[in-house]
C-alpha cells in the first residue's frame, strides 16, 4: 500500500502527542532529558530482544557498578554477566558492552562519538543503537529504527520496506529533519499500545484519516493482508512453526510512558 498524497507529519505528531499526553514534541525534546550518552548506548546493546523492565533494571545494576566508560572496560565479563542475566544472551551482551567500552576509551578517549560512521564502528553497535545515541544522548536529530517504527511506517504509508534498515534510509529520505526527533519515542508508544504488531484498533486511533491502512479500513477496502506487513508476515511465519510456543505466552499490555 503506498500513498498518492505527502503525509502530514505536523498534524501527525500534534495528534499522537496529545492522544498520550506526552506533552508539546516542538520544545526541545532532549534538551533537559538527554542521558549520558554512555549509558544510552549501553542500555540500547542491552535492550536487544528483551522487555523494557528487565533492561530497566539490569541498567540500573550496572551502571551503580560501571557508570563509565573506563570503569566498563575495566569490568571481567563475569563480574558483568549477573547484573545483566535477566535482559537474556548475557554472555553474549557482556562481552560486547565491554569490548564496546574498551574501544571507546582507546579510539575515542573514553568519550562517546557523535557521528553515525563512527558508532556503527563499535562492536555490538548497529545503525538504531548508533540512532539511538544520536536522538536520546545528545538530543540531535537521527532516525532511530526498531520493529515498531518499522511496522507503523508501513502501514501509514509513508514508506514501502521490507526491513528496518530500508525504513530508515526512506524516512530520512522523505521526513523532514525537523520531525526527527519525535518520530521514534513516539511511534513506540503508539505501537506499544493502539498500532500493536497483531490487531491494531484503528476504530480507535487518533490518526485514522491520516493513515493508509486507517483509510482504507473506513471506506470499506480490506485493509493490507498480514503478508503485506513484514512484522506480521514474520509473527505468522513463527507462530506455523511454533504454535505450542507462541500459545504459552500470554499477551502483556505494557504500560504507557
Ligand atoms: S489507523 Fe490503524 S494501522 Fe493506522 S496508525 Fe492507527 S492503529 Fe495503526
Amino acid at each position: 500500500m503506498t500513498r498518492t498524497t505527502p503525509f502530514d507529519w505536523e498534524q501527525f505528531l500534534d495528534r499522537i502527542t496529545a492522544f498520550y499526553h506526552t506533552g508539546d514534541w516542538r520544545v526541545p525534546y532532549l534538551r533537559d532529558h538527554a542521558e549520558d550518552p554512555f549509558q544510552v548506548l549501553i542500555g540500547t546493546i542491552l535492550s536487544q530482544r528483551t522487555r523494557d523492565e528487565n533492561t530497566d533494571r539490569a541498567s540500573a545494576r550496572l551502571f551503580a557498578k560501571y557508570p563509565d566508560a573506563r570503569s566498563l572496560a575495566d569490568a571481567t565479563a563475569k563480574q558483568i554477566e549477573p547484573l545483566i542475566r535477566e535482559t537474556g544472551f548475557y554472555h553474549t551482551k557482556a562481552k560486547g558492552i565491554r569490548a564496546c567500552a574498551r574501544e571507546i576509551l582507546d579510539r575515542f578517549g573514553g568519550v562517546v562519538p557523535q557521528t553515525l560512521e563512527e558508532l556503527t564502528s563499535l562492536p555490538s553497535v548497529g545503525p538504531k543503537t548508533a540512532n539511538c545515541v544520536l536522538v536520546f544522548g545528545y538530543g540531535v536529530p537521527g532516525m532511530p529504527v526498531d520493529t515498531h517504527v518499522h511496522r507503523i511506517s508501513n502501514r501509514l504509508g509513508v514508506v514501502r520496506t521490507k526491513t528496518p534498515e530500508e525504513t530508515e534510509a526512506a524516512l530520512r529520505a522523505t521526513v523532514p529533519e525537523r520531525f526527527w526527533i519525535p518520530v521514534n519515542p513516539l511511534l513506540v508508544q503508539h505501537g506499544q499500545n493502539l498500532c500493536r504488531p497483531i490487531g491494531p484498533k484503528c476504530p480507535e486511533c487518533p490518526v485514522a484519516d491520516l493513515c493508509a491502512t486507517g483509510m482504507a479500513l473506513a471506506a470499506g477496502r480490506r485493509p493490507p493482508r498480514p503478508a503485506d506487513d513484514p512484522s506480521v508476515r514474520a509473527r505468522a511465519t513463527r507462530a506455523r512453526i511454533r504454535p505450542s510456543a507462541r500459545a504459552a505466552r500470554p499477551r502483556r499490555r505494557p504500560p504507557l510512558r
